[in-house]
């Protein structure tokens, strides 16, 4: 059996805006504002894939809460959706191989479909496929549109014989867990899953642009763990958030600072892996540091391991995702003061355990320290390093000055937002002077680090 790791989900996508009008020839990216299905459509859908449809909860051809209208949707983004074909595609961007062409995603689909039935006898998977015979699981009925399609997309490539392999680096290494394709250009599931958002984004005619969003942040989200070799590469870079909250600013590689649309809501700034969130404790909701959709719609973080938020009790004081070395961590802590890893193998939290003292702050950087990590600040100014490996502190002979509000490492600089809305570049303890780049930036609300990966660019708007 082959079985899609994509485990933690939850549903998507809040629309705060009255005014997204859609244009006429633009798919709608929500379940409820898809239109009825016709009869002729439902039943060729049924036949041409094999749909189980009592599993689905029985054929309803306009009420996108029953399953098999959202199945249907799918199948009809997948039909429907049209890509500009040419140089623009296979030149420029690294995600789009043709290992699909592009104009046969329906008939592909078709070929690799033996049949499609709902369930939930694996509990950790969000699909799987047996012998071309799919199973949608729990996981893809909560997933988005775009989550959706990319699932059934990604499990058809396993009809032809494409496996995963244990993963070398990400939330999975280390356990025996088949999760990772060895490269991009093997083709396997993860790739073609890959080659279909990064379409949509970057080909995509009739997609709505909030879907065309989804999928550049579903890409660079997935792409960065689920490939042995790399396919997107890295560069550090700065997020600020105006003082007024209304645009974040990212910090290009000609040191050009260009503003991205943001949501409104209360929080603070959080790194993610495919850059940035405004996270409240309860929710986090995507900032796309690539392009900006032109709506105002919230999308809420279903990309990077934010999106556990969904397996989370309320009542958290802090969670961060971060790097030690070629491992990806998740930890929480609750308002009560325990700490907690993810534990990915069994997809749910570890065992929490009780801090010896207050958490007043968080960071994952400090001053005076060369890399980062999960740093656990008292209100004494005693900061701790937070080994998530083996559940240990360290205590750092440092103390942590209260007027910084941020504290971020840009390749070989410190970076401090002091309570007051200045930047500063910090070289020690006595000499921390205005950063220069922040000259033409002013006072910010908040700052952080993200990371920009070369799948997408970085659009001047
Ligand atoms: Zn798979």
């Amino acid at each position: 059996m082959n079985t899609k790791l994509k485990i933690f989900s939850t549903v998507v996508v809040l629309s705060l805006s009255a005014k997204a009008q859609q244009v006429s020839t633009t798919m709608p990216y929500q379940d409820d504002k898809f239109a009825c299905v016709t009869s002729q459509d439902a039943d060729r859908y049924v036949n041409d894939f094999g749909v189980n449809v009592p599993s689905f909860g029985g054929r309803e051809l306009c009420d996108s809460k029953v399953e098999f209208k959202k199945l249907m949707n799918d199948f009809s983004l997948i039909e429907k959706g049209q890509f500009t074909t040419g140089q623009i595609g296979t030149s420029q961007n690294v995600f789009i191989k043709d290992f699909i062409p592009a104009h046969q995603y329906y008939s592909w689909m078709k070929s690799q479909t033996r049949g499609v039935e709902r369930g939930n006898d694996v509990p950790y998977a969000t699909a799987y496929n047996s012998g071309g015979y799919f199973t949608m699981q729990d996981g893809w009925a909560k997933l988005s549109t775009l989550g959706r399609v990319g699932t059934v997309v990604h499990e058809a490539r396993h009809t032809a014989g494409y496996t995963h392999i244990p993963c070398t680096q990400g939330t999975y290494q280390g356990y025996n867990l088949n999760g990772c394709d060895s490269t991009y250009n093997y083709g396997g599931s993860h790739a073609i899953e890959m080659e279909y958002y990064a379409r949509v984004s970057v080909l995509g005619i009739n997609f709505h642009p909030v879907y065309k969003k989804m999928a550049r942040l579903m890409a660079i989200g997935r792409s960065n763990i689920f490939f042995n070799k790399p396919v997107i590469q890295k560069k550090e870079s700065v997020m600020a958030l105006s003082m007024d909250r209304q645009t974040a600013f990212v910090l290009t590689d000609n040191n050009q600072w260009v503003s991205k649309e943001t949501p409104k809501v209360a929080g603070h700034l959080k790194r993610t892996s495919f850059g940035a969130v405004i996270f409240d404790l309860q929710k986090a909701f995507a900032i796309d540091p690539y392009q900006n959709s032109g709506f105002s719609d919230v999308v809420e973080d279903v990309y990077s391991y934010f999106k556990l938020l969904g397996e989370t009790q309320a009542g958290l004081k802090d969670l961060e995702e971060y790097d030690q070395g070629v491992k990806r961590y998740v930890t929480k802590i609750s308002s009560d003061d325990q700490i907690a890893n993810f534990d990915f193998p069994n997809g749910a939290w570890g065992n929490s355990y009780k801090l010896p003292f207050v958490v007043a702050a968080t960071t994952t950087a400090v001053p005076s320290q060369p890399a980062i990590g999960y740093f656990l600040i008292q209100s004494t100014g005693v900061v701790s390093q937070y080994q998530p490996q083996t559940g240990r502190l360290n205590t750092l002979n440092t103390k942590w000055d209260f007027s910084n509000q941020k504290v971020i490492l840009l390749n070989n600089e410190t970076l401090v937002l002091k309570n007051n809305g200045e930047i500063k570049k910090w070289n020690s303890e006595t000499s921390q002077v205005p950063w220069a780049l922040a000259a033409n930036l002013g006072l910010v609300s908040d700052l952080v680090s993200i990371p920009l990966y070369d799948g997408f660019k970085v659009v001047v708007e």
